[in-house]
């Protein structure tokens, strides 16, 4: 039969859902650079960038090529610092590249002469990071198809390889592991060791450091480097543009893009281009003065943004204005904050990480994590900018000084401002060169909130429960303050006209860019998640989330609510809760009160309450408590969910879930752990956790 138009545009569409549903939309130009029109505009960067990397090496004239595999930005940063020290050290020709911008069929035919570094973030259970699917599906496949037939394949190949993970996962640095594994295996030949830093233990940075002494030391050897005197030489050129004011229309005030600058923003919405989302209600949680939880409703009806239950929302934060102006002052930048600055890059390798041209308090405002801890590393390029003597040592001596740097700075939460007016004892840092504060103050990130509705009860309305990070750290005057969810908080307080709004929240600048966040509004985008109920409802389920983690289970049981209500068979759904008081802290009290009213006896909440008692009580008690009953579920094939804290919470569930296997199923421990693993492996246990 001959197919008529319509069932061919029918079909054309189909295909083409099929192809952006499989692709993750990188066919619609998601995962173009965002800046490329900034970049065309400032460096003339010619237009359709190639994939392939050796062309790029040769007609960037480079050597070194710095591989990253980054979710949160922090491999991003690490590539881009052993970067500048290759060639402020070394003289190397490095370029920093994101690993979804290259094709890896001719790693291959990659001259010996060349040493390319694979810095690679091990994201959630194991996971490659985004950016980073791609090459490790090829690298790790059965038989990687390279363009040359070497053997072994990859004989050519210097590497260099570091991984950034968290030993409070199962899977810890799998990503570097497996990388390094399928390298080798392939032939290819690693200088130094395949470092590993660990975010549970708190010493990312300080592995870092450690490891690329060494790895900087061997590879000297290797390629018969020099060392040289370190020089700065900028990546970027900055030029103030005294012809235009902040008042042109061409100048991004901290528009993320272009589209939003000409106020035309449209999607597809993603981690390159926020939905500028009205907030439609927000509310706090928490029944005490000196402790905040938000709950805020993202109203997403305006744009094609969608989401699944046990998806993450990205909230975009903005700078708090009180941390701008400190980093202004000390940096002697606030008399000329609002001049309108174009950065270029000034080779061709290199991205400006934000849209040109733009204003000193834009970029510092919306683009620059400038509240984050600082690095070791960052201070002692900084010394030679000092502006004494003294202050050049003190600064030396926090570079070099693990410990003198953890009592100094550490522990009291320093920012860069702040250690850089503690270290020079207040006189201003007129000399440091605006471009290496771009080139090492890392991108300001979003931040990612487990969404606590469903998306079968309101698909346009995603709901967010955070809470506000706030910390007293001794011997400091103001406490520590989290950028985001004190964004948030000021969101908050604006919608209800608080006549009495927190001092720091008030400075955040509310309204946006030209006031574009007018009216409550906050950039967000979406991120798909595996963290998924079981796709029939009549399995049990079994769902761990003290605190802030039961944000996903109040979605969970919302939308187990609304499938009961719509005749479907709904199994058991046990929900263990904990907080710190009843009275305080015992979030959506009354909400479960109205699902225990639609699902019955199939909903039980258990709670602990860890300062109600004599005795500390934490959700992992209560399942020990309840091991029969769960042992129980677990045989009638229940799914498991854990969230909300990683370090400690996470892995005391996992080893009571295997404690009560044995007991109640007379194995030994070791053979419950194995179950347990192999739960993992069948997503029947999953886990959200950060
Ligand atoms: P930040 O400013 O990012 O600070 C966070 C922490 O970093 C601080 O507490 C401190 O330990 C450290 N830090 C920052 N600056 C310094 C400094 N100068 N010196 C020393 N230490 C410093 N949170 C929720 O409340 N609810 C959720 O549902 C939720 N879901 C999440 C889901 C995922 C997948 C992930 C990854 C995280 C989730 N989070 C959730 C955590 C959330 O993303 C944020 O990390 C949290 O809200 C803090 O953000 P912030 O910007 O306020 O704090």
């Amino acid at each position: 039969a001959e197919l008529d138009t319509l069932d061919i545009i029918v079909l054309g569409v189909i295909l083409l859902g099929t192809v952006a549903y499989f692709t993750k939309g990188k066919l619609w130009g998601v995962t173009k650079d965002p800046y490329a029109n900034s970049l065309l505009n400032a460096g003339g960067i010619k237009a359709g960038k190639t994939r392939n990397i050796i062309e790029k090496l040769e007609e960037s004239g480079k050597n070194c090529i710095i591989f990253y595999g980054s979710q949160t930005g922090t491999a991003e940063d690490y590539a881009s610092r052993l970067a500048k020290e290759g060639k402020s050290r070394f003289g190397l020709e490095t370029m920093v590249a994101d690993l979804e911008d290259y094709d890896y069929d001719n790693l291959d035919a990659i001259p010996s002469d060349k040493v390319v570094m694979f810095i690679l973030a091990t994201y959630g259970e194991g996971e490659p990071t985004d950016n980073a699917v791609d090459f490790y599906e090829f690298i790790t496949g059965d038989e990687p198809q390279f363009s040359e037939s070497n053997d072994p394949p990859l004989g050519n190949l210097n590497y260099v390889a570091f991984g950034l993970g968290n030993n409070t996962y199962e899977h810890y640095n799998s990503m570097v592991r497996n990388v390094n594994k399928a390298l080798e295996k392939l032939g290819a030949h690693r200088i130094g060791d395949a470092g590993e830093g660990d975010d549970g233990a708190g010493t990312m940075e300080e592995d870092f450091l450690a490891w690329k002494d060494p790895m900087w030391a061997a590879l000297a050897e290797k390629m018969g480097l020099e060392e040289r005197e370190a020089v700065y030489d900028p990546i970027f050129s900055v030029v103030e543009r005294d012809e235009l004011t902040k008042e042109d229309h061409e100048v991004y005030l901290g528009e993320p893009n272009k589209m939003h600058l000409e106020g035309s923003a449209k999607g597809p919405f993603n981690a390159h281009n926020p939905y500028i989302a009205p907030i439609a209600e927000s509310t706090e949680l928490f029944a005490v003065k000196d402790r905040n939880c938000l709950h805020m409703e993202v109203d997403v009806s305006g744009s094609n943004l969608s989401y699944q239950t046990g998806d993450h929302i990205a909230i975009w934060p903005t700078n708090p204005g009180e941390e701008v102006d400190r980093f202004m002052d000390i940096l002697d930048l606030t008399e000329k904050r609002h001049n309108v600055i174009s950065v270029k890059a000034l080779e061709p390798t290199a991205k400006v990480p934000f849209p040109t041209p733009t204003t000193y308090d834009a970029v510092v405002r919306y683009h620059m994590e400038i509240c984050s801890p600082v690095s070791r590393q960052f201070l002692s390029q900084l010394a030679a900018f000092a502006p004494d003597e003294e202050s050049k040592a003190e600064m030396t001596r926090l570079g070099s000084d693990k410990d003198y740097f953890h009592e100094k700075v550490a522990i009291h939460h320093l920012n860069i401002a702040r250690v850089l007016k503690v270290a020079s004892k207040g006189k201003k840092w007129t000399n440091v060169p605006f471009s290496i504060l771009i080139e090492s103050v890392t991108k300001l990130q979003p931040r990612y909130y487990s969404i606590s509705s469903s998306s079968l009860v309101q698909p346009k309305k995603i709901s967010i429960t955070a809470v506000v990070e706030k910390q007293e750290i001794p011997g400091r005057e103001d406490p520590f303050r989290g950028v985001a969810t004190n964004y948030l908080l000021a969101l908050k307080q604006k919608q209800h006209g608080d006549p009495n709004p927190e001092p720091f929240g008030v400075s955040y600048e509310i309204t946006g860019p030209r006031n574009k966040y007018d009216g409550i509004h906050v950039p967000v985008h979406v991120r798909h998640s595996n963290f998924k109920l079981p796709s029939d409802p009549s399995k049990p389920v079994i769902l761990i989330g003290p605190g802030t983690g039961v944000a996903p289970f109040r979605a969970f049981v919302q939308e187990r609510a609304k499938q009961a209500e719509n005749g479907e068979n709904v199994g058991k759904t046990i929900l263990f809760f904990g907080c710190r008081r009843k009275s305080e802290d015992f979030i959506y009290e009354k909400e479960w009160e109205q699902y225990k009213n639609i699902l019955g006896d199939n909903f039980e909440l258990v709670t602990a309450f860890s300062r109600d008692g004599p005795k500390k009580v934490y959700v992992q008690h209560r399942l020990q408590e309840r091991g029969k009953e769960i042992n129980d579920l677990l045989e009638k094939k229940a799914y498991i969910y854990v969230c909300g804290d990683a370090a400690n919470m996470a892995r005391e569930v996992n080893a009571t879930i295997g404690r009560i296997l044995a007991q109640n199923r007379g194995i030994p421990e070791t053979k419950a752990e194995e179950i347990v693993k192999n739960m993992r492996a069948a997503n029947q246990y999953q886990e959200d956790v950060w």
